[in-house]
């Protein structure tokens, strides 16, 4: 059975070709990522529309280019116990069409196992990175039931929602 062994070598998973590809973080990580470090930068991404005025953020894309500013001279993540789980439970990722599992291609130990992983089971084949996935869907599905109950959908944020108050969902619903 193919057992995941990470390199460290934070290609991938810590320097990002585009913004695009940079994680997406919870609201609570979001802050805890801006104490660490003023400069970072964050835009809404997913999000729960309430009205014309307001809507409220379940993730933040956290804007990186390039070096993570947690990756040390050695490639190694400096905020190892507090980083996001995005992070954490790299290379599982979640397909935001669909939102379902899936393991990232980019990671060079996932490419050189892709047949391997067609036939393994993910929880076995990514025994640390595994809890954290689904910490992720746990919360997302939490949050999504609290929000339907409010009539709110969730979707990717717009450009046109600039004007709106945006609010972190943790300080509008208590899960
Ligand atoms: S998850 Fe993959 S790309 Fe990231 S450090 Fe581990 S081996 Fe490297
Ligand atoms: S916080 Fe750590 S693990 Fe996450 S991208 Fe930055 S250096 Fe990599």
């Amino acid at each position: 059975m193919f057992k995941f062994n990470c390199l460290l070598c934070g290609a991938v998973c810590c320097t990002f070709k585009s913004e695009e590809e940079s994680p997406l973080v919870f609201p609570w990580e979001k802050r805890r990522l801006e104490r660490l470090n003023k400069s970072s930068m964050f835009e809404p991404y997913i999000i729960y529309k309430i009205n014309n005025e307001e809507i409220g953020v379940l993730m933040y894309r956290w804007k990186i280019e390039g070096r993570c500013l947690f990756l040390n001279r050695e490639g190694r993540c400096t905020i190892h116990n507090s980083k996001p789980l995005s992070c954490k439970m790299f290379p599982l990722i979640i397909g935001l069409d669909d939102f379902t599992l899936r393991v990232s291609a980019d990671c060079e130990v996932v490419k050189n196992h892709i047949n391997d992983l067609e036939t393994s089971d993910p929880k076995s084949s990514f025994p640390a990175e595994y809890p954290h996935a689904m910490k992720v869907f746990e919360l997302i599905i939490k949050y999504d039931r609290e929000a339907k109950k409010k009539g709110w959908n969730r979707e990717i944020f717009k450009k046109e929602y600039s004007a709106h108050r945006i609010i972190d969902i943790d300080n509008l619903i208590k899960i």
